[in-house]
């Protein structure tokens, strides 16, 4: 049983069903994809060699290559090399979500939406059964492993295992995209925003996002309570009176949900540090490569950077997607054992689709126990 539906628990479920395993994906919102959807984050990070070469070299495990060529190719876009030298590929959230769904179709993965995991029940150190909730009725599922993909370690939360939770407060960021617009460049955009938005709010541009009449902007606010609908109101008003390529301009649409970049996390058997990442440690039984620098989103700063060595990466060993204090639960994607700074490089799509198709692997060959 896979617990979220975001990009690794969609990637553990088409890794775990596809030597006959019967796997079952819970989702509590009524989409696929998770902040690669729900928050229109719109790049894929950690795919590609982090080198000075204009070739893109991907630097990941086939599943995530095929996946992300497929995305490419039905987003029409082309990946991208930053001012910073760093490597991503852009997407189209209506893509991304396709693709996830045809794959989940194709491998017969058994999926209940707007179903939320409420409660976890105990035999000793095994997980022997989970309550959930799918449109006001409870079900019980009897499931033989548990993997918690939801980003915020749901069930170690639900068994009481004590949690690590970020030392900072963090950023929180509301996407939206704006049509009708009327800049030159990416460049260009970013430097007028610069200029005239300066100490009025925190907006910055989704890079590649960029097109000669459409762009997606990052709100990015520090208090959970704000109302977003009417920030971003006011935001979008501030830019159609103050910057002429945004006068005849309309919103086009609202992410779903408010990203918030870290959830809380529980311990593996290995917990990946800051030093492992920056270092590019590697390890004998990886399960994913990455190399995607650190970025600290701390409320009401600028983003802070750690970079990872040219032309090298890092690797996650197997150990961080296996509980310590519960025998049959595993994690990935956002929810791997990490420290803070460990995750706030490894939290990117490209690395939480590794390490989803790597623990729907390492599942099965638990339950076949080699
Ligand atoms: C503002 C922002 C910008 C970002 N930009 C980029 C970027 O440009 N490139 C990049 O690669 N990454 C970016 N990231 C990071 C990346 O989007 C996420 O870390 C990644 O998508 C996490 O994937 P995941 O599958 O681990 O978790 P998620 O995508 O968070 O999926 C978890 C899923 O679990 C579900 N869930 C939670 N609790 C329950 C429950 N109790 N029961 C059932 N389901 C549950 C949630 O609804 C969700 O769908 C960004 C993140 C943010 C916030």
């Amino acid at each position: 049983m896979i617990i979220g539906a975001g990009s690794a628990g969609v990637a553990a479920a088409i890794s775990a069903s596809s030597e006959s395993l019967s796997v079952l994906l819970i989702e509590k919102s009524n989409r696929i994809g998770g902040m690669a959807t729900q928050s229109e984050v719109g790049t894929i990070c950690g795919l590609y060699l982090n080198d000075d070469s204009p070739v893109f070299t991907y630097n990941v495990d086939d599943f995530t290559r095929e996946f992300s060529v497929n995305v490419q190719q039905l987003s029409n876009s082309s990946p991208v090399i930053n001012k910073d030298g760093l490597k991503f590929l852009p997407y189209k959230i209506e893509a991304f979500e396709n693709h996830c769904k045809d794959l989940l179709q194709k491998h017969k993965v058994d999926i209940w939406l707007n179903t939320e995991l409420t409660n976890v029940q105990m035999n000793k150190e095994k997980i022997t059964s989970l309550t959930v909730l799918k449109e006001n009725d409870t079900s019980e599922v009897l499931p033989q492993s548990v993997i918690d993909t939801s980003g915020v370690n749901i069930v170690s939360e639900l068994v009481g295992v004590e949690l690590q939770s970020i030392s900072y407060q963090q950023n929180l960021t509301h996407i939206f995209t704006i049509e009708n617009t009327k800049f030159k460049s990416e460049e260009n955009l970013a430097f007028i925003l610069l200029l005239k938005t300066k100490n009025q709010f925190d907006v910055s541009i989704v890079p590649g996002s960029f097109s000669v009449n459409e762009v997606a902007l990052k709100f990015n606010f520090e208090d959970k309570n704000t109302d977003v609908v009417q920030e971003i109101e006011k935001v979008f008003s501030f830019l159609k009176e103050n910057i002429a390529g945004f006068s005849n301009a309309r919103i086009k649409s609202l992410a779903d949900e408010t990203g918030l970049r870290i959830g809380d996390r529980a311990e593996g058997e290995y917990v990946l540090t800051e030093n492992d990442v920056l270092t590019c440690r590697k390890f004998p039984n990886s399960s994913a490569n990455g190399n995607w620098p650190i970025e600290i989103w701390k409320a009401n700063q600028q983003v802070e950077i750690k970079s990872i060595k040219k032309n090298d990466f890092y690797q996650i060993p197997a150990t961080c997607l296996k509980s310590k204090n519960i025998q049959n639960l595993f994690f990935a994607g956002r929810n791997i054992s990490a420290d803070e700074n460990a995750i706030a490089s490894a939290r990117v799509i490209g690395t939480c689709l590794q390490t989803g198709f790597a623990v729907g692997k390492i599942v099965q060959r638990s339950l076949r126990g080699k």
